[in-house]
């Protein structure tokens, strides 16, 4: 089956819906139904190959949601980034980020034996070596690695331990899921990961996994062939749990909060109101809404390889403009539940001058300052 056959272009009615919610086209070159008439116009992907803005894309997947003759646009991007990847053609940003994670399995290419440097003193157990649990905890590479946050599993970890919670990692056996990799063309790379971790989902002898990140837990649930195994993200979980009663809190978080829906898990898997359900069980804490929430969520700009990439087009990022609506709105902390978001709406922060005025957290860190965690 060749490309356009592939990706169904023939069905293309070149109406621009995808366009039309694309949250990069506004400013950086990119334009998604062009894209599409140019390949089906050339008859090969070769002619597109050249098109600015192929590295703009973040996978977010509106114009996949959006397409009325139920194309997926956004894999088309990714089938063009793996021509390229096979053709050599690919950023040297995005070309340090594929090699990282071949020789060392995350695209910092920073060392295994770090992987479990967020640890400190968290008493975690290393699945298949000390034995076995319910749950597997899966990390992700930004979490384990990055030292904003790196707190992020610890907190995780001890509200779990709290719950009464059985579960344990995959220590420096665990390797990048892959979700990135994959949407920076390396289709081959991708398959290594996915078959070196599902041995070891099955060598763990659990049947549950709980993931930190939306974008492993969107691999996992739709890209793993992980039959028989439950994937949640953590914000079913502790919903859960909180209902259950098995997570109480001990202390007000007094704040007016706005929250993000990072794409991977909104828009890509319908899950808003659990993120939501758990700060509103935070005593004193007022949740707000961007205009722009739940399924018309603005992308941060963060996924789909972005991290990786050179900055795309020109004029106000996202994340800068998600910052000052949010404070525009009164709000006072804006909260995420992705390491993605958590990352670019800082640095949105930081770059309109309102690092100060509004902090970016991730849900757990309101949490573990419910529940009384100061020393996490
Ligand atoms: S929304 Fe679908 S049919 Fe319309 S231009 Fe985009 S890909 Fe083509
Ligand atoms: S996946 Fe998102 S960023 Fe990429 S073309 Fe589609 S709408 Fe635009």
């Amino acid at each position: 089956m060749d490309f356009l056959e592939k990706h169904e272009l023939y069905a293309c009615l070149q109406c621009g819906k995808c366009t039309g919610g694309c949250p990069v086209s506004l400013r950086a070159p990119l334009n998604i139904r062009s894209l599409m008439r140019e390949v089906l116009m050339g008859g090969s992907p070769e002619v597109a190959l050249d098109c600015p803005g192929l590295w703009d894309c973040t996978t977010c997947a509106i114009c996949t949601l959006r397409c009325p003759r139920g194309l997926k646009p956004s894999e088309v991007i990714v089938g063009l980034r793996a021509e390229l990847v096979e053709g050599g053609r690919v950023p040297k940003t995005i070309i340090d980020a594929l090699e990282g994670t071949f020789k060392h399995g995350n695209p910092w290419g920073r060392a295994r034996q770090k992987r479990i440097e967020w640890k400190g003193d968290t008493a975690v157990k290393t699945l298949s070596d000390e034995g076995e649990a319910e749950w597997l905890y899966f990390i992700g590479c930004a979490p384990s690695y990055d030292p904003r946050l790196q707190r992020i599993p610890r907190i995780l970890c001890r509200i779990l331990e709290t719950a009464g919670i059985d579960f344990g990692s995959l220590g420096t056996k665990e390797s990048c899921c892959g979700n990135e990799i994959r949407r920076m063309g390396e289709t081959g790379l991708f398959e290594e990961l996915r078959e070196e971790n599902t041995k070891n989902f099955n060598a763990s002898g659990v049947k549950a996994i709980l993931t930190t990140s939306p974008h492993c837990f969107n691999t996992f649930s739709t890209e793993y062939d992980l039959d028989g195994f439950k994937v949640l993200h953590y914000t079913q979980l502790l919903a859960d749990l909180i209902k259950e009663g098995e997570i109480t809190f001990s202390k007000e978080v007094n704040k007016k909060v706005v929250y993000h829906d990072p794409c991977f898990l909104g828009k890509q898997h319908e899950i808003f109101d659990p993120p939501r359900e758990i700060l509103k069980a935070i005593p004193g804490l007022e949740l707000l809404e961007f205009d722009r929430c739940r399924e018309r969520s603005l992308c941060c700009e963060g996924g789909g390889g972005r991290m990786w990439a050179e900055g795309a087009g020109e004029g106000e990022r996202n994340s800068e403009v998600r910052v000052k609506d949010a404070h525009a709105m009164g709000a006072e902390i804006i909260a995420t539940a992705c390491p993605f978001c958590l990352l670019t709406l800082e640095d949105g922060a930081k770059t309109t001058g309102l690092e100060e005025e509004m902090p970016i957290r991730e849900i757990l860190e309101l949490v573990a300052e419910a529940m009384g965690f100061d020393d996490v």
